[in-house]
C-alpha cells in the first residue's frame, strides 16, 4: 500500500450538493479542504433534469450543470477535488486515516461526510431507460411533479415516502396511481388514511409493473395483478418510484452511530457525529427532507462546525505550549 504522508486539515468524502458547499466553506475559510468524489461525481444530481426550485437559478438548470457549478465554485477558493472512491476510514481525533480505492493512505484532522443516499429502483430496463434519458421517470416528487400539472402519473411504493409523494402529487396531477405489491400498505396508518381520502388517488392493490411504456417519454405502464396475473395498461406520463433510499454507510459500519436505517445519526441542531472531528451533512444523514438546498445548508453547517473544532483545538495546543514555557 502506497503511503501519502501529506496531512489534510478538512477531508470531505463526497460530492454533492453537500459535500462542495462543505468545501466552498471550509476552502473560503482558508482550510484548504480536499473532497474525494466517490464513483460517480455530483451524486444524485447527475440522474436530474431539470432544476427549478434551487434558488438562485431562476431559469431553472440541469442537474449535471449545476453540480458542475458547484465544483467550480468549491475550486475558485481552493479546494482541491479528486477523483477516487475512499474505501475504509480509521477515526483517530488526532489524525484520521483515509484510505482511497484501497490503495492510498491520506491523513486528516477532520472529516466531513457526504456520500448521499441512492434511491431504489424496480431495475426493469423500460424504467432505466426512461430515467436516464429524462423522458418521465423519477424518484422525487418534489423536485419533478411540477412537470406533470394537470396529467396522469403513478407512484411505486406504498410506505411513507410513497404516500407523502401520492399526496404531493395528487394537489398537482389530475390523477394519481398507487401501484402497491401487496394487499396492504407498509405507510403510517395517519398517512393511509389521507392517501384514501383523496379523491385523485387511485390505489391499485397487489400490483406490480411489468414494463413502463413509451419510447421518448412516459406514455403508460403495463402492470400485473399479483393474486389473478391479469395484465392491464394504464396510461400516464409520469412514473414515481418510491420504493425506498439507501444511504451510502457502508463504509461507517460499527464505526459510527446509525438509525435502523442505516442514516447516521448527527447531534439536533448540528453535524457533530459520535466520533471527534467527524461531521455528516447532506443526505447520508436526512432521511426527510433530501433536497439539494437543504443538503447543501447542511453542507455549510459542517465545515462551520469542522472549522470551529480546529479553531478550539489550535487555541488549546497554544495555550498548552504556553503553560510548558
Ligand atoms: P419503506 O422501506 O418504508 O417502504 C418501501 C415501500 O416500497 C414498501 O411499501 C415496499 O413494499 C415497497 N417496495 C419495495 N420494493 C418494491 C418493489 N420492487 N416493487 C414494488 N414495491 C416495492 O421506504 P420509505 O422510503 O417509504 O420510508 C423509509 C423510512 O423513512 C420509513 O421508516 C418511513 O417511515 C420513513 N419516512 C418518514 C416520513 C415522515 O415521517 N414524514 C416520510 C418518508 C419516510 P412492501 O411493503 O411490500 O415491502
Amino acid at each position: 500500500m502506497s503511503e501519502n504522508k501529506e496531512k489534510i486539515k478538512v477531508l470531505v468524502i463526497g460530492s454533492g450538493p453537500a459535500g462542495y458547499t462543505a468545501a466552498i466553506y471550509a476552502a473560503r475559510a482558508g482550510l484548504n479542504p480536499v473532497v474525494y468524489t466517490g464513483i460517480k461525481p455530483g451524486g444524485q444530481l447527475m440522474d436530474t433534469t431539470d432544476v427549478e426550485n434551487y434558488p438562485g437559478y431562476p431559469k431553472s438548470i440541469t442537474g449535471p450543470e449545476m453540480m458542475t457549478d458547484f465544483e467550480e465554485q468549491a475550486k475558485r477558493f481552493g479546494t482541491d477535488v479528486r477523483f477516487g472512491h475512499v474505501t475504509k476510514v480509521e477515526f483517530n481525533p488526532m489524525n484520521h486515516k483515509v484510505v482511497v480505492d484501497d490503495t492510498t493512505e491520506v491523513f486528516a484532522e477532520t472529516l466531513i461526510i457526504s456520500t448521499g443516499a441512492s434511491a431504489k429502483w424496480l431495475g426493469l430496463e423500460s424504467e432505466i431507460r426512461l430515467r436516464d434519458m429524462g423522458g418521465g421517470v423519477s424518484a422525487c416528487a418534489v423536485c419533478d411533479g411540477f412537470f406533470y400539472k394537470g396529467q396522469e402519473v403513478a407512484v411505486v411504493g406504498a410506505g411513507d415516502t410513497a404516500a407523502e409523494e401520492a399526496l404531493y402529487l395528487s394537489k398537482l396531477c389530475t390523477k394519481v396511481h398507487m401501484l402497491v405489491r401487496r394487499d396492504e400498505m407498509r405507510a403510517s396508518k395517519i398517512m393511509q388514511e389521507r392517501v384514501k381520502q383523496a379523491e385523485n388517488i387511485i390505489i391499485h392493490w397487489n400490483t406490480s409493473t411489468v414494463e413502463v411504456l413509451g419510447q421518448d417519454g412516459v406514455e403508460g405502464a403495463r402492470v400485473k395483478n399479483n393474486i389473478t396475473g391479469e395484465e392491464t395498461v394504464i396510461p400516464m406520463t409520469g412514473f414515481f418510484v418510491a420504493i425506498g433510499h439507501k444511504p451510502n454507510t457502508d463504509l461507517f459500519t460499527d464505526l459510527l452511530d446509525m438509525d435502523d436505517h442505516g442514516y447516521l445519526i448527527t447531534k439536533p441542531g448540528s453535524t457533530l457525529t459520535n466520533a471527534e472531528g467527524v461531521y455528516a451533512c447532506g443526505d447520508v444523514q436526512d432521511s426527510i427532507y433530501r433536497q439539494a438546498v437543504t443538503a447543501a445548508g447542511t453542507g455549510c453547517m459542517a465545515a462551520l462546525d469542522a472549522e470551529r473544532y480546529l479553531s478550539q483545538k489550535e487555541f488549546e495546543a497554544t495555550q498548552a505550549k504556553e503553560a510548558e514555557a
